[in-house]
């Protein structure tokens, strides 16, 4: 017989009439999650996730793993089946639970019991258990009020089991609980860091990359496709838009003044993101922006960009050192991905002595000689929607 996974549920719970559509969404992420690895039975009881193999073949260890990565767990554990029986619980408890039992100085023992033919009340049942388990682990002493560990005991239809401590689950709320918005996803570092952010919020996102071939290579474009793929574990499925920018940077390039060049093509990337926007139902737009990091991320630049849009931008790296986001990055399993040495199409026509205060009315200026519509147009008929899903 095979483990079986707890999941505890966070803010969830705290959603009050929201509850039971954020508990449904949760068991049906854990699902799909779980899809790829084997046949899974997933199921919320009393705000816990239950997820039990439904064969023996099942890898639990990449269950544990995965269940993991789905926003809305705080907590995820582990626990073993034995036999109905209080002698062969204790002896489980014993030998599943060395290394917790050794490593904390005090305990309590837990039990709930759905099964009622069994004899033992779960208050006999804790005290049985709880008196093996100190015989065994004289280091380790029973504090009924403040343990530093609890053993949880349960008995349910088919086994008895026992649960390991705990692990710390991703957090937040569950992906589609908090509507959908699109995400500005380059090659680097910084954007694969704030999509994980805004999707820990319950967001579903749309990444949309914007891609200047031949200028940046396919293997650039591969990148990002991988990038995308190691988000869905967090993010779910994704459907990546590539939107061709090359004409669009060219004219940029013959018909506007060089220091306006990147600010410029922020707009469009402003621009065309809103639209893919609106098609989805999407209701912001998260980019990997950070307040001082390049000349294009002052307070006046995000003003000249944000200028051409009519919902919110979201930031969620704005304050971060860069030290913390590339943590998290590699928390998050996308740093070395990022750091793979592909041009991006910012890079390719970087002008020499970027305009890093500019005002609105100048770079509406600029872009003056350029037929805005036109080229947004043509743009948005060229995007290739790319299905990226995990494994
Ligand atoms: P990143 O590490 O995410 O590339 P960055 O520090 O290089 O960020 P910028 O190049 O100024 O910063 O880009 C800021 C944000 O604009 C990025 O985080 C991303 O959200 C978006 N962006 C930049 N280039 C592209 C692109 N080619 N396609 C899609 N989004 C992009
Ligand atoms: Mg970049």
């Amino acid at each position: 017989m095979n483990d079986i996974l707890l999941l505890k549920l966070g803010e969830v719970v705290l959603k009050g009439l929201n509850r039971k559509g954020f508990e449904q969404k949760l068991v049906a992420n854990v699902r799909r999650r779980l899809l790829p690895i084997g046949n899974f039975r997933v199921y919320c009881m009393q705000s816990t996730i239950y997820v039990e193999a439904q064969e023996d073949s099942a890898d639990m260890d990449a269950a544990f793993e995965a269940v993991q990565q789905v926003f809305g767990v705080v907590k995820v554990s582990r626990a073993a089946p034995c036999e109905k029986d209080k002698d062969a619980i204790a002896k489980k408890a014993i030998e599943y639970l060395r290394e917790d039992m050794l490593r904390a100085k005090s305990f309590k023992v837990e039990s709930k019991r759905s099964d009622k033919s069994f004899p033992l009340s779960s208050i006999q049942l804790s005290q049985y258990v709880g008196g093996e388990l100190a015989e065994a682990y004289p280091g380790c002493a029973v504090d009924v009020h403040e343990p530093e560990l609890v053993v949880n005991l349960e008995v349910r239809d088919l086994a008895a089991y026992v649960h390991a401590a705990p692990v710390d689950g991703a957090g937040g709320m569950p992906v589609g609980s908090n509507g959908v918005a699109v995400t500005l996803l380059s090659g680097g570092i910084d954007s694969p860091v704030s999509t994980y952010m805004i999707a820990r919020r319950g967001v579903r996102l749309i990444p949309v990359h914007f891609f200047s071939f031949p200028y940046t290579s396919e293997q650039a474009k591969e990148k990002v496709i991988e990038l995308t793929r190691l988000l869905t574990a967090w993010c779910g499925r994704m459907d990546l838009e590539v939107v061709p920018f090359t004409h669009i940077q060219e004219e940029i390039r013959d018909k506007c003044p060089e220091e306006y060049f990147t600010l410029i093509m922020r707009r469009f990337m402003m621009r065309i993101a809103e639209r893919i926007a609106l098609d989805v139902g999407a209701k912001a737009i998260v980019t990997g922006e950070n307040l001082g990091q390049v000349a294009s991320q002052t307070m006046e630049a995000m003003a000249s960009t944000q200028a051409v849009l009519h919902m919110p931008v979201l930031q969620p790296l704005v304050g971060m050192d860069k030290e913390e986001i590339v943590r998290l990055s590699r928390k998050i399993g996308t740093f070395d991905t990022s750091i793979l040495p592909y041009e991006d199409c910012c890079t390719v026509f970087t002008p020499r002595h970027p305009r890093t205060r500019p005002t609105v009315a100048e770079v509406e200026k600029a872009e003056a000689a350029l037929d805005v519509d036109a080229l947004v147009e043509e743009a948005l008929r060229g995007v290739e929607r790319i299905p990226v899903r995990n494994e």
